[in-house]
């Protein structure tokens, strides 16, 4: 019993075997164990050994195909064989001597023609198909001419006995031959079904994992920006106020060092964003020169430091005003910048800032502005820094990759910036490429489709930036509002602090409050210009105190407006606090320049007194 299953196992059941292979196996094993019954049969009722010569061949040809299938490993070499001789010289040759039409051969030549389609794979099928069809056309053409060939089964009753047999025989066979390939229809349904199930589950576990990932590194942001803020914030006092050398390149290296930490978090954040394909382009018009200035400066003093020049060179002709996302621009050109500046040791860096008129935008379409131009803009920043090998310009652009690790061991760094570099041009349609020499330095460009705003044009960058650079760099209030009366909520002191103190020069009376329970009374009892409101505190967080304070009688007759000052800078952050009744956003860490501007925007206009280039008011 158990031999009989190993062979069904080995040779029907095995999944690794091919579906015509393993049918061609169960075709052989019947053949294999009828046709000796059928010889037997034959012999024991008398019938001459010289009519049972068919069987023994038909037997014979089982053993060969069987061997050349599963010993030899030529399955569909023991099909075409095994299809070949039966097809076009057994059955023939039985069509003659059992009866030609007026049996049930006709029935067989039909049967033995659908296995060649069964159980021959490839362009075979074709060829036995036509053989077989010039052979039956022979046959029955030949039986036509000479009808005397045939031998015609005793009588009528006997044909129809034959046929009624075929029938019953081919209807058995081909329901077999139905039920397996049905059989393995079925399975093969319920595994895919099965593994759907799983895939769906594993799919689910992953949106989890990555749901999970992504509000731990919301709140990773959110716990690091909170102490950067105070850093932040205190040091730009620091810097605001000292007069001491010493202290004020201690506090430069402090405001450099939490850019840079700040930065790292901006990265990892951005980095999910794209990831999970979050990241959206916010075009919108900006100007160019401010752009090119914020990068600028950002990086001079780096380069300064290291004692490299930097230089900013650009087509004077250049539009002034752009449409396309300013904060992305800035981030690209940034990233490039900055690893100019870490990756160079003497030297000089350029950054070139052109354009070409470009008539097929990528990503922005000019349908609705059809008369505005549009244009490439080209930026390319190149050094004279250490380079890159061969090697490692092939995964320069992987994230998390650094390249030439041992040569740039010294420097820090994640491998995301050119990463995101990459992938946030080309969300904009743009491109980047790289030209790059080992001890000779390296060239970045990118090309982003961007529209002309206008007609104005940039002039040249160096002239303006110099010019303005002259106009003085020490910080000055932007103007003050003694009369004003603004109320500010966080519950970590340090926070209400850091606000009090960067806008202490506006002279505004600041109060502050440590929580919801707090701020409600305090705005209960004073009249405010502008609340600037923390979201995340314990007992009662910002959310709920706007809506409480919403629903006080003063507010509604007086309207003051709410700013969200927060830590959560995950993306849609912003719509979020919009959407919840906040009129304005502000993250942290702020700097002051930010916060001046947003009390500004939001007291009223008799309240405030705007300060000249000219006025002095520094403390
Ligand atoms: P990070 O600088 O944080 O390591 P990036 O993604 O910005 O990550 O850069 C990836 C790698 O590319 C760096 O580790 C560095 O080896 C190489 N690289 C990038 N810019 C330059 C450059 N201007 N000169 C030489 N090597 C560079």
């Amino acid at each position: 019993m158990s031999k009989k299953f190993n062979i069904i196992k080995k040779y029907i059941t095995n999944e690794d075997l091919a579906v015509s292979h393993r049918l061609m196996n169960i075709i052989l094993l019947m053949g294999l164990f009828i046709s000796p019954v059928c010889l037997i049969f034959d012999l024991a009722i008398g019938s001459a050994i010289r009519s049972a010569i068919p069987l023994i061949f038909l037997f014979l040809l089982f053993v060969v195909s069987f061997v050349l299938a599963n010993v030899v490993k030529k399955a569909n070499f023991a099909g075409i064989v095994l299809t070949v001789v039966s097809t076009n010289c057994l059955v023939p040759y039985l069509y003659f001597r059992d009866g030609g039409r007026y049996s049930g051969m006709p029935m067989w030549l039909l049967l033995s023609s659908v296995f060649v389609w069964l159980l021959i794979k490839g362009w075979a099928v074709i060829a036995v198909y036509v053989s077989n069809i010039i052979v039956y056309a022979g046959i029955f053409y030949y039986e036509y001419t000479h009808p005397e060939t045939v031998t015609r089964l005793a009588d009528g009753q006997a044909e129809s006995i034959d046929i009624v047999c075929g029938i019953y025989v081919i209807v058995l066979i081909l329901g077999i031959i139905f039920k397996f390939q049905s059989k393995l229809y079925e399975k093969k349904k319920a595994e895919l079904e099965e593994k759907e199930n799983e895939l769906m589950e594993i799919n689910e576990k992953l949106k989890k994992a990555n749901e999970a990932k992504s509000v731990f590194l919301a709140s990773m942001s959110h716990e690091i920006r909170t102490p950067i803020n105070a850093i932040v914030g205190m040091n730009e006092m620091v810097l605001r106020e000292s007069d001491d050398d010493n202290v004020i390149s201690y506090a430069s290296n402090i405001e450099s060092a939490s850019g840079t930490l700040l930065s790292l978090v901006n990265d990892i954040l951005d980095f999910t964003k794209i990831d999970s394909g979050l990241m959206e382009i916010i075009p919108d018009d900006y100007e160019l020169y401010s752009v090119l200035n914020d990068c600028y400066t950002l990086l001079e003093l780096r380069a300064a430091g290291k004692g490299l020049s930097l230089e900013l060179v650009n087509a004077p002709d250049i539009p002034a005003n752009l449409y396309g996302d300013e904060i992305r621009i800035r981030q690209i050109i940034t990233n490039l910048l900055t690893n100019a500046v870490k990756y160079t040791d003497n030297g000089s860096i350029t950054m070139t800032v052109g354009f070409t008129e470009n008539d097929t935008p990528l990503y922005l379409s000019n349908e609705d502005a059809p008369n505005e131009r549009l244009i490439d803009l080209r930026v390319s920043v190149k050094d004279t820094g250490r380079g890159i090998s061969e090697t490692g310009l092939k995964s320069l652009f992987n994230s998390f990759t650094r390249v030439d690790e041992k040569k740039n061991k010294n420097i820090e760094g994640t491998g995301l910036g050119l990463a995101i570099t990459k992938q946030l041009t080309e969300l904009m349609g743009g491109r980047i490429d790289v030209t790059s020499q080992e001890g000779v330095g390296s060239e970045f460009t990118v090309v982003i489709p961007q529209r002309a705003v206008g007609n104005a044009t940039m002039g040249d960058f160096s002239e303006r930036f110099r010019r303005k650079k002259n106009a003085g760099r020490k910080y000055k209030v932007s103007f003050i509002a003694p009369e004003a009366r603004i109320l500010v909520v966080d519950d970590l002191e340090v926070n209400l602090k850091v606000v009090t103190m960067l806008l202490k020069n506006t002279e505004a009376k600041i109060d502050t409050a440590t929580g919801g329970e707090a701020c409600l009374k305090a705005y209960e009892s004073n009249d405010y210009d502008v609340v600037l409101l923390d979201h995340m505190m314990p007992e009662m967080d910002g959310m709920e105190t706007l809506k409480q304070l919403k629903k006080s009688k003063k507010y509604m007759a007086k309207r003051t407006p709410v700013v969200a000052l927060t830590a959560n800078a995950t993306l849609g952050a912003e719509k979020i606090y919009l959407d919840t009744g906040f009129d304005d956003y502000l993250t942290k860490p702020v700097k002051g320049e930010e916060l001046e501007a947003m009390i500004l925007k939001y007291i009223p206009e008799e309240l405030v007194k705007k300060l000249s280039q000219g006025d002095e008011n520094e403390e």
